[in-house]
Formats: structure tokens, sequence, C-alpha cells
């Protein structure tokens, strides 16, 4: 072990250990907490660490985590894989946390999606419109869908909460559902919130602005959450459920 050699070092450092035949991917850089996260689908484990802290501290961490990181690698496993999508009729495709049946119509006009019986989401595209298309068409949509719900969350949350957002913006991200820039007062928001319910998407967008008042995760963060969504536990649990859910620890 090299400890001494990772305690000089001020960049950041990425490479494996192995704790009781769990394999982690440790990155070490200029950061004040030890982040531990569990990722689907395979249940990846990766831990951020400050420079400071020594491998064998990190192993100790780990060892007191095993119960939990061992309970989120098998609600991962047991998770039904998302069977790639091809954007063909007949496929199941979720907006707002309901599922619609897919139902593609090729036509000479601009493409376009419609929502119809609370049952079908029509897709419009140019005849010979190929996979990669169909999807950049349907995730186009999600993304205007997306981008008109966040405005008036956000117009109805600032007051309340007193703070004000510069700037927001959605972004396809792999595991987070949303991310604030303090400095900046900028959120990002995930687009795949537009496939859940918008309880899920007012959560997140609370989420990130309760950020505004506290950086941390911590009793102060969970009591402003709690003051201002007192079921914000139950949707956090509901968008964990889903393949993205992901969630980390703090020391
Ligand atoms: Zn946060």
């Amino acid at each position: 072990m090299n400890t001494e050699k990772h305690q000089i070092r001020t960049h950041t450092e990425k490479y494996q250990i192995t704790v009781e035949g769990l394999v982690i991917d440790v990155v070490r850089k200029n950061i004040k907490n030890l982040h531990l996260g569990v990722y689907p689908p395979a249940g990846r484990i990766r831990v951020a660490t400050p420079l400071h802290i020594n491998d064998e501290a990190v192993r100790l961490f780990i060892i007191s985590k095993l119960a939990w990181i061992k309970r989120h690698q098998a609600k991962y496993a047991g998770q039904e894989r998302q069977s790639a999508r091809e954007f063909i009729s007949g496929e199941s495709h979720y907006y707002q946390g309901h599922r619609y049946l897919l139902n593609v119509t090729y036509r000479n006009a601009p493409p376009a999606v419609n929502i119809r019986n609370n049952k079908i989401m029509d897709l419009f595209v140019r005849p010979g419109s190929d996979t990669a298309e169909r999807e950049r068409i349907l995730t186009n949509w999600y993304r205007r869908q997306l981008k008109e719900a966040i405005p008036p969350l956000i117009a109805k949350w600032e007051p309340i909460m007193g703070v004000e957002v510069a700037e927001w913006g959605v972004k396809q991200m792999k595991t987070r559902w949303g991310t604030c820039n303090i400095r900046a007062r900028r959120i990002w928001l995930n687009l795949e919130l537009a496939k859940k319910p918008v309880h899920c998407l007012e959560y997140i967008v609370v989420h990130e602005m309760v950020h505004l008042l506290e950086r941390l995760h911590n009793e102060r963060f969970r009591a402003y959450m709690s003051r201002f969504l007192p079921l914000w536990e139950y949707y956090r649990d509901e968008l964990n459920r889903a393949p993205l859910g992901h969630e980390e620890w703090e020391c």
C-alpha cells in the first residue's frame, strides 16, 4: 500500500481496491467528504475520497457500509432490465409516470408526438426514419415537455423558499436526477424526469433549490425538505425504484 504517495498527491487519481471480494472504484480528489455510491444497472460501487484519507480508512468505511451496499446491489439485481428500445409500435413508453403504447405512423409531414386517450403515444415520422431518428424525435419531445413543466415549478417555489434560480436547463445524466451549481444559482434537471410523475419532478426541483439554502445533505437540508415537501421521502423512494435511481452516503 502506498498511502504516503496518495497523501501527498494533489491531483485526481482513479483506481480500484477490493474489499471482502467487492471491487470498489476509488476516486481520490480534492473534496471535503467521503462519498459512497452504488450504481445501477450492475451495482457498481464507487467511493470518492478526500486526498487526506488513506486506503485503509476507505477500506474500513466500506466494511462498515457492507450491509447497505449489498442491499442496494440486490435491489438493482432484482430490477427489471430495461430492454433495448427500438421505438416501434407496441412498445411501452412512459410520460409523466403513465405508461403508453407507442404507435408509429410514417407520413410526409413534420414529425410530431401526440398523447391520446391516456393510452396511446402517437409518434409521427417521415417515411424511412430509422431507429435513431425515431428516438431523436421522441427525445426532443420529452425535452420540450419538461422545459414547459419546469418554469412554473421554479416560479411557484422561489417566493416560498426565498431563493432565486438564475439559470436552469435539462440534460441527459447517467447517475443523477438533478444538480445545482450554488454559486451560479444554476440547476440542471435530468431529461428522464419527463417520464416520471409530476410530483417526482417537483421533488427534484425543490431538492435542487434547497441547495441554494444549504449545500450539504445534512440535518438542516432534510429539515428544509420536510418543511417544503412533507412527503419528500416517498417521492425519493419512488424515483429510486426506477433503474436510474442512486443514493449516496456522506460522512
Ligand atoms: Zn442534493
